[in-house]
């Protein structure tokens, strides 16, 4: 939609009326307003650098939907049970350095709202909660991937504020036959100073740092119900994580490069503190190359700031959406 300056803007023609009824932008943009019905919450927006295109988020209090868009509504989550697990073809290809039978077509990506739920995450200074930062950044990709790679379906392993335990999210990745799965997060250290944007494979930490980012995330597992089946891991899972990751450690360290680049681009002033490889739990068990991005640090009460912002959340999205498309065109000669 269009957004005329000093004035009013219509409800876009034939759209849902209960959306907003006016929208008004001051002469010098600096202020957009909207009278809104009592279905949406929240309304924010972000303009690209160049001023040609402006993105409105509203938030609504339901999910909606738009019939008259031909649009139903936000696709339904996958029901976080069963398990592909014990899938004796996917075991088989595994020990024999295969990958996944599944890995063909590039055409289901998982994405992966770090924390939930009980789980916060780690908190910025001001009080910024991960989890809800991490989920904002999913939404935007998951809409992103739509729009970019129409093809493929996009699953979350949570959509709302809801714990979803370690083990269950590669699970998920796993049930729906994923090509990929992407964890999303923000880091954190005592270190107020330290910021920027990094990408993490699995494998065992190679520095203390890494070490370090990899203990912090894992400390999420305490949080589990020890009676959710979900938040078990089967024998046989156990075993194949680590077979399993060595088959896609090269698709899985090239894509971790690909995000780094993207987000370079997108941040140009951060600091990029490059591919890292660490033990992350919530990587183990994937069938499929996994990274884990961390996207600002929100214990530096700038990058805090970053993160709190509309325009970050969305280049962190777009940077994630890019590598996405670009690993996707490329796979095949990765190996
Ligand atoms: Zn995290």
């Amino acid at each position: 939609m269009d957004i005329a300056c000093g004035a009013p803007v219509e409800s876009v023609e034939g759209s849902a009326p209960y959306w907003v009824d006016s929208l008004w932008v001051s002469d010098d943009r600096t202020v957009l307003s909207c009278l809104a019905a009592p279905r949406v919450t929240a309304v924010d927006y972000a303009t690209s650098p160049d001023g040609s295109v402006t993105l409105v988020m509203l938030r609504a209090a339901d999910p909606l939907s738009f019939p008259e868009l031909g649009w139903a509504g936000p696709p339904v989550e996958p029901e976080a049970a069963g398990s592909a697990y014990s899938d004796s073809s996917i075991a088989q290809a595994l020990s024999q350095g295969e990958p996944s039978p599944w890995l063909e077509d590039f055409d289901v990506v998982v994405l992966d709202p770090g924390h939930g739920g009980r789980d916060p995450g780690a908190v910025g200074p001001r009080g910024t909660l991960e989890k809800d930062r991490t989920l904002e950044i999913a939404l935007l990709a998951r809409d992103l991937l739509a729009l970019r790679m129409p093809n493929v379906r996009v699953v979350l392993t949570r959509s709302d504020d809801s714990y979803v335990p370690l083990a269950a999210r590669t699970r998920i990745a796993n049930r729906e036959q994923a090509d990929l799965f992407v964890s999303i997060h923000c880091n954190a250290a005592v270190r107020r100073e330290a910021g920027g944007f990094e990408t993490f494979f699995l494998s065992l930490a190679r520095t203390d740092d890494a070490r370090a980012v990899s203990a912090m995330e894992n400390a999420a597992a305490e949080l589990d119900d020890p009676s959710d089946p979900m938040a078990q891991g089967d024998a046989l899972s156990f075993l194949l994580a680590d077979m399993s990751q060595s088959v896609f450690l090269h698709q899985s360290s090239a894509l971790a490069s690909i995000v780094q680049q993207n987000l370079s681009r997108e941040w140009p002033d951060g600091c990029d503190r490059g591919v890292k490889q660490a033990g992350f739990y919530v990587l183990r068990g994937a069938f499929m190359p996994s990274i884990l991005v961390e996207t600002a640090f929100i214990s530096n009460p700038r990058e805090e700031a970053l993160l709190e912002s509309l325009d970050f959340r969305f280049r962190a999205a777009r940077a994630i959406v890019a590598a996405i498309e670009e690993f996707a065109m490329g796979r095949g000669s990765i190996r």
